[in-house]
């Protein structure tokens, strides 16, 4: 029997469906073409078409991870004007987006008023993250606090609690704009300790450090927050105009902020 046969289109078509090498299924005739054109050696053709193969599979586990992370828009920090925004240096946040802090378990907080950027900075961030091979997952505050309190309901608060920390990168957004009651300062409590040198938090709030007493049932719960928040963290103020209202635009969401 013949080592190479006349290559049978039906069976090597399955065979790669088998195999799961979609990219080379899917691109089979370009590649045939493009090895008569070029003439590469064996040894060449099938490493180009493996570096194919591979990278079509991390773009794809890519665009996963980026729907997993449920960002409210997509932002990034090309898109992020840094001579509107003069209170954060870019370098600081361009040393922030080598990720480190995320290998790290290290927290970085955004703090200042409406408009001034937190959100999109803390989705560039993510979005850097996610191309990065991280696991991301965004949630504002009140969704969060609302999604462990129905956990907490059907008693599957635990489980609730582990979908959020098996991510690399948890972003809490909007950390001020709901005042929380025993339940909720606790289940966040909680989530913030379960993180801690565990799994990166990204928190932005519209209230200075002094005013997260009044966030939480207890002051000392705002205490505990801060101690596990604040222990390895990156905090950034930021000042300034609403670019929102700068520019006329529609806020990115109802919750606004
Ligand atoms: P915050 O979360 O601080 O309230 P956002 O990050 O949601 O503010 O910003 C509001 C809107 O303005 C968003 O559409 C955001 O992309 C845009 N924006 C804010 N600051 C800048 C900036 N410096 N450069 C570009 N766009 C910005
Ligand atoms: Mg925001």
């Amino acid at each position: 029997m013949r080592t190479f046969p006349p290559v049978d289109r039906k069976a090597l078509e399955a065979g790669l469906k088998r195999l799961k090498l979609r990219c080379l299924r899917e691109t089979l005739d370009e590649l045939n073409e493009l090895a008569l054109e070029e003439e590469p050696s064996y040894l060449d053709f099938i490493a180009y078409i493996v570096d194919q193969e591979v990278k079509a599979r991390e773009e794809t586990q890519r665009q996963k991870r980026l729907q997993a992370a449920r960002f409210p828009f997509l932002r990034t920090l090309d898109g992020f004007d840094f001579r509107f925004q003069t209170s954060v240096r870019r370098q600081t946040i361009l040393d922030l987006a080598h990720l480190d802090f995320i290998k790290r378990r290290e927290n970085v907080v955004l703090l200042g008023p409406p408009g001034v950027g937190k959100t999109h900075l803390a989705v560039a961030l993510g979005i850097e993250a996610v191309n990065a091979g991280f696991s991301v997952i965004f949630n504002t505050v009140h969704d969060l606090v609302d999604r462990l309190y129905k956990a907490l309901a059907d008693d599957t608060v635990t489980a609730a609690m582990n979908r959020i920390l098996r991510h690399d990168l948890i972003i809490l957004d909007e950390l001020g704009y709901l005042e929380l009651d025993t339940t909720g300062s606790d289940l966040l409590y909680q989530l913030v300790a379960k993180a801690y040198e565990k799994r990166s938090l990204i928190v932005t709030s519209n209230l200075d450090f002094g005013e997260w007493g009044e966030l939480f049932d207890k002051p000392s719960t705002a205490a505990a927050v801060l101690d596990r928040l604040l222990h390895y963290a990156h905090v950034i103020s930021l000042r300034g105009d609403s670019y929102r209202v700068r520019h006329r635009l529609a806020p990115p969401h109802a919750e606004g902020g």
